[in-house]
């Protein structure tokens, strides 16, 4: 074993976790962004031990914001929360790992960030619900829909077939 490359993979062979590429999307907000937290959010998912798997920052098109919160149309809130989405750029991320999902759904904390724990990235860094910093898939279907929305699969690194690569040289 080689310092640096296939070091995740050794390891977690051999802490016996399973082997899960569960999938789940983050994206850094566009208050996140114009306040330089993307980053801090990037480390904060990188140290707890997910794999960064697809990364891209643009600027949110009026179509996949729709489809994206197609499950809020009916809200009160549903004009202005496209209207911040699109005040600017966002970063839109896939990480891979055991339990993705439900774990950075923890990591990001609650929608109303009043309401969030301190230690989430929500209970951190903002304190209103309409400006709440990041986004987290709150399911692995919605996961992989969103995925499939914001990501073609061309763009998303197989770290296993990397690693092997690597490590095989
Ligand atoms: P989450 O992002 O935690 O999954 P929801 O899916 O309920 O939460 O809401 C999507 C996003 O809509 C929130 O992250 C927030 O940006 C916005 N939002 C939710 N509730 C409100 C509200 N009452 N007022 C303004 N914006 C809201």
């Amino acid at each position: 074993l080689r310092p640096g490359h296939g070091f995740v993979w050794h390891r977690s062979k051999s802490t016996g976790l399973p082997d899960v590429r569960e999938r789940t999307l983050i994206a850094v907000k566009p208050d996140g962004v114009q306040r330089r937290l993307v980053g801090q959010i990037i480390q904060r998912f990188e140290q707890r031990g997910f794999k960064l798997v697809g990364l891209k920052m643009l600027q949110a098109s009026q179509d996949v914001l729709s489809e994206h919160y197609c499950g809020l149309r009916t809200k009160p809130f549903y004009n202005s929360l496209l209207r911040y989405m699109t005040s600017g750029p966002v970063v839109v991320m896939v990480w891979e790992g055991h339990n993705v999902v439900q774990t950075s759904r923890t990591m990001v904390g609650h929608t109303n960030p009043a309401e969030a724990m301190a230690g989430t990235v929500r209970g951190d860094f903002s304190m209103h619900v309409s400006r709440n910093v990041v986004h987290a898939s709150d399911s692995v279907e919605g996961a992989q829909k969103e995925i499939q929305l914001w990501f073609q699969a061309k763009d998303l690194v197989d770290w296993d077939c990397w690693v092997q690569t690597s490590t095989s040289e």
